[in-house]
């Protein structure tokens, strides 16, 4: 016997009571009933994105909304910046390539952040940039950017502020309104707790200036269709994915209950137990500055990374996620953001272990799992 347990960073767990809310009759988007439904999903968002700003929901995955950002603020030809540290900054070259725009890019070492000394400086040397693009947790490699200070340095300049909170809102601390974020950017399969599908983008004053002066270029991701059939609903432009929506009310009903601070402390007080556990079995951490939404581990050079991953899946149903790209094979990433407890993780650490210790590698069995337990404990 062997049960499925799901450790991706995205997608991720989905309470028992979502999962059954999704299961009830498909109703009519237009009701008063969805609509108040979509009000209350705004409002639970607002909170989770810690922002007084309206916070559209799109039928897409998160990427939808990534576009959106780029579509509606930025024209063909104009300068921006892209602060990037793996391959979900590259998803916003990508994006802004397609539509025209000049990236000047700031780069981070895999493994590594981009500082706020060096985004500084690369708006000194290009003060004409309208925005600067970045990303809250770098997925790909576990690295979490200190956004609070990126957004100090944007603060009285010109240029907005736009952020990927993909896998990081719901996880890790983010101030939409406070640490001064333009256009904040998240979905629903990360630390929402829910399935793909839905994705959310807030924008702030100064980010509704730019994007008034700015030629639209798009239809169904037209933020202004957004503004006008959220306030006078609550509705939206097109058909949404009003199941999904239905379901995520009662996840963000969760995430309201325990408190959002107390959410981003537990998923801290898991990064820190689950990367004591690496270190405790002689592992190294791929992230210099860590994000709490997963733990990426740098595969031991005696060891095929991929097939160690197999193994877990195939022996125990443990689905971890491999390296992207190059860092295929190098790399393992555990996801502990959302509907994940401790012994889910403990769970995971075992795995390891055991499938570590079959691959031939020296490993205290047990080592990892006293770690994590004495790290959560002296919390
Ligand atoms: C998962 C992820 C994305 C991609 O989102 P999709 O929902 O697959 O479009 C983008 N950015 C980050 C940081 C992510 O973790």
């Amino acid at each position: 016997m062997k049960k499925s347990r799901l450790f991706t960073p995205g997608p991720t767990p989905v309470p028992e009571e979502v999962l059954l809310e999704l299961a009830r009759p498909v109703g009519y988007h237009r009701s008063a009933e969805a609509k108040a439904i979509l009000g209350e999903v705004v409002a639970g968002l607002q909170y989770v994105l810690q922002t007084q700003q309206p916070v559209y929901v799109l039928t897409s995955s998160g990427t939808g909304a990534m576009e959106a950002a780029v579509t509606n603020l930025v024209a063909a030809g104009e300068k921006v910046i892209l602060g990037t540290a793996g391959r979900w900054g590259e998803r916003w070259r990508g994006i802004l390539r397609a539509y025209g725009a000049e990236v000047v890019a700031v780069e981070a070492a895999p493994g590594e952040a981009v500082t706020p000394e060096r985004l500084a400086e690369a708006l000194e040397q290009h003060s004409d940039a309208v925005a600067v693009f970045t990303t809250l947790c770098e997925t790909s490699t576990g690295v979490g950017h200190d956004i609070a200070a990126f957004g100090q340095l944007l603060r009285h300049r010109r240029a907005v502020l736009v952020v990927d909170g993909i896998s990081g809102i719901g996880a890790m601390e983010c101030r939409m309104d406070a640490w001064g974020i333009d256009v904040l950017v998240t979905g629903s399969q990360k630390a929402l707790m829910m399935p793909p599908g839905l994705a959310y983008i807030a924008v702030s004053p100064k980010g509704w200036q730019k994007i008034e002066t700015t030629p639209v270029r798009n239809f169904y991701f037209d933020l202004r269709r957004y503004r006008k059939a959220l306030a006078d609903g609550p509705d939206t432009p097109f058909t949404p994915a009003n199941t999904l929506i239905r379901a995520q009310r009662l996840a963000l009903e969760r995430l309201r209950r325990e408190g959002i601070e107390q959410v981003w402390c537990r998923h801290e007080r898991l990064a820190r137990a689950c990367r004591a556990a690496v270190q405790a079995l002689g592992l190294e951490l791929f992230a210099r500055r860590p994000a709490s939404a997963l733990t990426v581990i740098r595969v031991p050079a005696s060891l095929d990374g991929s097939a160690v991953l197999k193994k877990l899946e195939k022996d125990f149903g443990f689905k971890l996620a491999d390296g992207q790209d190059t860092l295929k094979g190098k790399i393992w990433r555990l996801s502990h953001m959302g509907y994940v407890d401790p012994f889910d993780v403990l769970g995971a650490i075992a795995a390891l272990e055991l499938v570590l210790a079959q691959s031939g590698l020296s490993v205290a069995l047990g080592a990892g799992v006293a770690a994590f337990q004495r790290a959560y404990a002296a919390e």
